[in-house]
């Protein structure tokens, strides 16, 4: 367990940057209305660290999107930057933000209620809402 994969990214402008080491607890999608909202997109999708595996430089603000969620962005860019929570040790990368393709996939799927009728359905785990933590 000494080699870890470091995994690097960051906002469309650059002034957020970050970098994850090691395997990610769960990658997931997104299809709330927040998601959809601050990504502008049609779903957000996230790739789940625990809290120290990620570093981060640059500086972000943030705004209390649940009780216990707060979502950082980029100042400058606006960029989607990461969701923190005030009630477990886990930070959410938008799959968008990293450097590279390919690394990471999606096993399921939250808040399918609100989920665009023209995507696929059934190609992984599928909530009506959250999944339980
Ligand atoms: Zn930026
Ligand atoms: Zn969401």
């Amino acid at each position: 367990m000494n080699q870890q994969t470091v995994y690097e990214g960051g906002c469309a402008c650059g002034a957020v940057r970050f970098r994850a080491t090691g395997a990610p607890m769960r990658v997931g999608m997104c299809h709330c209305l927040t998601c959809r909202r601050v990504a502008g997109s049609a779903f957000g999708s996230y790739v789940i660290f625990d809290r120290d595996a990620v570093t981060l430089s640059g500086n972000t603000r943030e705004w209390r999107s649940s009780e216990h969620g707060r979502r950082h962005f980029c100042p400058l860019c606006g960029s989607v930057a990461f969701m923190v929570y005030t009630d477990r040790a886990e930070i959410d990368v938008p799959i968008g933000a990293f450097d590279q393709t390919g690394l990471f996939e999606p096993t399921y799927e939250l808040w399918c209620k609100r989920k665009e009728p023209w995507l696929p359905k059934g190609v992984r785990r599928e909530y009506d809402e959250e999944r339980p933590h």
